[in-house]
């Protein structure tokens, strides 16, 4: 079972399949995704992902980023007490690659309990509105997840330093655009990301 990975300077930590979307273009439909197993046969417990973490050398990495084949905050209580204990030992950065509808999935804004756990969160927005995000990514909570996921970044920005959205870099550069005056109208960066194939 692959809990973390490292990617160029940073861990990466794997700690769920569970996810609200089901992407076209998720990693999880691919066969050999990073030359990694990273599909669970079962969800590491909080105590076998911190052993995991340390049993690394933390001096060697920039980040610690929460990302696998699943939504990271599907496991929020987790994912935060994994952080809790980083913090308390390391002076890590920690990032959340996460597709921003973690406030629908738990039912309550959960972005208060961010603060001084998370140093950066990155949001796919994946497509230009609601109907053509429902599209690709099929969420369970339908077109409104777009307006959730928008939602959870703007207020994700009172407790989190750094705050972004990303799309792919297939969308058609016009679509792309628009998801940049999105960005800039709720004030953060839109990073382009390359898409895996
Ligand atoms: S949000 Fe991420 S993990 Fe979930 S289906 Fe989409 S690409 Fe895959």
């Amino acid at each position: 079972m692959t809990i973390t990975y490292e990617i160029k300077d940073n861990l990466y930590v794997n700690v769920t399949n569970q996810c609200s979307n089901a992407c076209d273009f998720c990693v999880r439909n691919l066969k050999d995704a990073f030359q990694n197993n990273l599909w669970l046969e079962r969800e590491p417990t909080l105590e076998e992902i911190i052993k995991d973490i340390f049993s690394r050398d933390l001096s060697k990495y920039k980040e610690l980023v929460f990302c696998g084949f699943g939504e990271p905050l599907e496991r929020l209580d987790t994912v935060l007490e994994v952080c809790k204990k980083v913090k308390e030992k390391t002076h890590m950065n920690i990032r959340i690659n996460t597709n921003g509808q973690a406030n629908k999935i738990h039912n309550y804004d959960v972005t208060p309990r961010f603060k001084s756990l998370i140093d950066s969160i990155s949001v796919s927005l994946n497509a230009r509105n609601a109907k053509e995000y429902d599209k690709i990514c099929h969420s369970r909570f339908g077109e409104e997840a777009f307006d959730d996921l928008l939602d959870f970044t703007k207020k994700s920005k009172k407790y989190v330093e750094h705050v972004q959205l990303s799309v792919v870099d297939c969308l058609p550069p016009q679509h792309i655009q628009q998801c940049k005056k999105i960005a800039d109208s709720i004030g953060v960066n839109l990073k382009i990301r390359k898409e895996i194939k």
